[in-house]
């Protein structure tokens, strides 16, 4: 099932499965609830990820970059995917952390480690200015030949590529995905057709930059909605209800979901659906964004199970 990371750059983007889930809190409501298992496309450079970097590498390999300097947290999905995407290309690659070094690493720094990754650690202050033109023209100095990619990979190529997340010609009423930047919620609102509603959830608190980053990204878009009530005290805030929830869905259906994005909008389509708020008949799709490499970390960290 897994993708060869070359393929990253092959014309074609990678069709990941979708599957019908079968239960009675769908059938109940006259639900039918499908998964996008984007999950399965591959285990490091996982899911929306590899959507988002697609492009990204394309365009550094076809300009002849030396490599690559984006931006993430400790445990960052997005920081893993991208330092094996460089190893997979020969691509140099540069991890700018959010906070001080911690020892021992990380599986997820030290797996950016193993990869080539080089990491250099900035203050949580300057990381805030990580969008801030002056910052970024000083990165531009200090990594001459390098392309910089947003945290996330949330710029116009990594939208680009999630465009091909709902490949199949299938009609749905509502698309749900988990939100960290927003980008993977505009490219699928730029690909569904207009009487399919997108429902962002996002995994922060601060939803409002969201929805203006997906305004500015879906100008003359209009068929989406934030569902803000899900973010269970913000990002990689959790509670037991929530890991509950996650091995509880794991016992039922045998698919894991991470506690940071998946466990959080898992937890909200289906709370949605238990209250009736989709009509009878709804073909709903939520989409399996990954960001599994994440887990241990966070079993280890907070000593709670969620692999079951
Ligand atoms: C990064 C990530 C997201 C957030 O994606 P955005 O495009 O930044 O909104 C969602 N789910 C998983 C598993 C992720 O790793």
């Amino acid at each position: 099932m897994m993708h060869d990371p070359k393929a990253l750059i092959a014309s074609q983007q990678p069709k990941s499965l979708l599957q019908e889930l079968k239960d009675k809190r769908f059938s109940r409501q006259n639900i039918r609830f499908f998964i996008k298992r984007e999950d399965l496309i591959h285990n490091m450079i996982s899911g929306n990820k590899w959507r988002k970097l697609t492009y990204n590498i394309r365009h550094i390999l076809s300009q002849n970059y030396v490599g690559l300097v984006t931006f993430g947290g400790a445990y960052s999905n997005h920081i893993a995917a991208s330092a094996a995407a460089g190893k997979a290309f020969g691509i140099a690659t540069v991890g700018m952390i959010r906070g001080e070094e911690t020892l021992p690493l990380n599986a997820t720094l030290r797996f950016a480690l193993e990869c080539g990754m080089t990491l250099h650690y900035i203050s949580r202050t300057e990381y805030r200015k990580r969008y801030d033109s002056i910052f970024l023209e000083n990165m531009k100095r200090c990594f001459p030949g390098f392309y910089i990619i947003p945290e996330g990979g949330a710029n116009h190529l990594g939208i680009e590529g999630c465009k091909a997340i709902l490949h199949e010609r299938e009609s749905w009423d509502i698309v749900a995905v988990s939100c960290g930047t927003g980008s993977t919620m505009a490219g699928l609102i730029h690909s569904v057709s207009d009487d399919t509603l997108v429902l962002g959830f996002p995994a922060l608190k601060n939803s409002e930059d969201i929805s203006q980053k997906i305004s500015l990204w879906c100008p003359g878009r209009y068929q989406w909605r934030i569902e803000c009530g899900y973010h269970f005290g913000g990002f990689a805030r959790y509670s037991k209800v929530l890991c509950e929830f996650i091995c509880d869905f794991k016992r039922r259906f045998n698919i894991q979901l991470d506690p940071l994005y998946t466990g959080k909008l898992f937890f909200g389509i289906m709370d949605m659906i238990d209250k009736g708020i989709f009509k009878a008949g709804s073909r709903i799709v939520a989409i399996h964004t990954g960001g599994l490499q994440g887990i241990h970390g966070f079993e280890t960290r907070y000593g709670e199970s969620l692999t079951g």
